[in-house]
C-alpha cells in the first residue's frame, strides 16, 4: 500500500462543563464527545525519498482519491525537504485559505512526530480537503492530526495500536486522542483522559456557524468560575447526561446538554444564542454551542424538521455556514472489532 484516503471527522460536545483552572494554566474539564458525519479527506502518499519536494504535474496526483492537479491550487505547496531523508508536502483545499499548508498545519506536526521518531526516509505526499469549518469548535485540527497519525502508522505499518497513537496524539493537541478513538466518549483533565461511552442514541445534527470569529484563549482567559451571579455558571450534570446516554434515551440527553463557555461567548456574541433559539423554534430537542463556539448545533428526532431548519437558517442572516449530517458510529464501534 503506498496510499490511503481517510475522512477525518469533526466532533461536537454534548456536555462540557470546566471544573476548575490549574495552576500549568490548563483547565480540568468534564465534556461528553460525540463524532459527527462531517469530515475532511486527506490522502496520504509516499514517495521516493526526495521526491516530496519535486514538482508535481498533473497525472501525478490525480489518484485513487478525489485529488487531481487542479485542485491544488488554494494554498501554496510547502515542501520541507530537511536534508535528512524524511521529506512532508503538504497541500490544502478549501475553506478559503484560512488554514495553512506549511508546518503550523497540525497534520504536518502529526506526519513530522511519527516520521522523525520512526526515521522514516521515505517522503510523504498529505492533500488535506478541508470541510470542517475552521476555529469553529469542531475540532478540526485535531481530527486532520489523528487522521494522519492512523494514515502513517498504517502506510508505513509501524504497529502501533491505539493507546500508543493516543499518547503521541496528546502531544500535538489535547483533543487528538479523542479524534483517535471516535464515537461516544467521556473527556476528563484536559481532554485526555478518556471513557468510552454506548454509542449515543441516533439524532440528526444542524450545525450552523455564525460570520465571526471566537478564539479559545479570548473564552477561557474570561471564564469566571467562580461568578454564580453575574455570568450566572450553571454546569451541566455530565453523569446524568452520560447516564442519559447510556439507557439511550435521546430526550433526556438533549435536557441535560449544557456548555459553561457559553456563558462567555453568548453576552459578547448574542447571535450564538440567536441561532440556538431559532433551531428550538425549529423544533430541535436540544441545541447548544459546540466547544468554544462559535458553532452551534440542533439535535433533531425528526428529518423534515433538521430540513426545515437547514432551509431557514441557509436563507437567513444568522449563519454563514451551515451543515445537515448526522452522529457518526465508527467502524471499529459498529462492527465491536
Ligand atoms: P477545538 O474544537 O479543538 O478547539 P477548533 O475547531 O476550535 O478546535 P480548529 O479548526 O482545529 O479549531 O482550528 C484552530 C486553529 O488551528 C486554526 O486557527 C488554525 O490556524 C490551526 N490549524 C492548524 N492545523 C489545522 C488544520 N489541519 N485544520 C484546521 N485548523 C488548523
Amino acid at each position: 500500500m503506498d496510499q490511503l484516503t481517510w475522512r477525518a471527522r469533526a466532533k461536537i460536545n454534548l456536555g462540557l462543563d470546566v471544573l476548575r483552572k490549574r495552576p500549568d494554566g490548563y483547565h480540568d474539564l468534564r465534556m461528553v464527545m460525540q463524532t459527527i458525519d462531517l469530515y475532511d479527506e486527506i490522502t496520504l502518499r509516499v514517495v521516493e525519498p526526495g521526491a516530496a519536494g519535486a514538482d508535481v504535474t498533473g497525472d501525478d496526483m490525480t489518484g485513487s482519491g478525489p485529488v487531481g492537479i487542479d485542485v491544488i491550487g488554494d494554498s501554496p505547496v510547502h515542501v520541507d525537504a530537511s536534508g535528512d531523508g524524511a521529506a512532508i508536502r503538504l497541500r490544502v483545499q478549501g475553506q478559503d485559505g484560512l488554514v495553512t499548508a506549511d508546518s503550523h498545519n497540525l497534520a504536518w506536526r502529526a506526519a513530522e512526530l511519527l516520521m522523525k521518531e520512526f526515521d522514516i526516509r521515505e517522503g510523504l505526499d498529505i492533500t488535506l480537503i478541508k470541510k470542517i469549518p475552521v476555529a469553529a469548535g469542531l475540532a478540526g485540527g485535531s481530527t486532520d492530526a489523528a487522521a494522519v497519525l492512523n494514515g502513517v502508522n498504517q502506510l508505513f505499518e509501524l504497529g502501533l495500536g491505539e493507546r500508543e497513537l493516543m499518547e503521541r496524539g496528546v502531544r500535538i493537541g489535547a483533543d487528538v486522542p479523542y479524534c483517535i478513538m471516535g464515537g461516544t466518549a467521556l473527556a476528563e483533565g484536559i481532554g485526555e483522559r478518556l471513557t468510552r461511552l454506548s454509542p449515543a442514541p441516533q439524532a440528526h445534527v444542524l450545525l450552523a456557524k455564525p460570520p465571526i470569529q471566537v478564539s479559545t484563549k479570548f473564552v477561557y482567559s474570561n471564564l469566571r468560575l467562580s461568578d454564580g451571579g453575574a455570568q450566572g455558571i450553571r454546569h451541566p450534570d455530565i453523569d446524568a447526561q452520560v447516564q442519559a446516554i447510556r439507557d439511550g434515551d435521546l430526550y433526556r440527553m438533549a435536557e441535560l446538554m449544557g456548555n459553561v463557555l457559553e456563558t462567555v461567548t453568548i453576552p459578547v456574541f448574542p447571535v450564538i444564542g440567536e441561532i440556538r433559539a431559532q433551531m428550538m423554534r425549529c423544533g430541535a430537542v436540544g441545541a447548544m454551542m459546540s466547544g468554544s463556539g462559535p458553532t452551534v448545533f440542533g439535535l433533531f428526532d425528526d428529518l423534515g424538521k433538521a430540513k426545515g431548519a437547514y432551509a431557514e437558517l441557509s436563507k437567513g442572516e444568522l449563519a454563514s455556514e451551515v451543515y445537515l449530517t448526522d452522529f457518526y458510529v465508527p467502524e471499529k464501534i459498529a462492527t465491536g472489532m
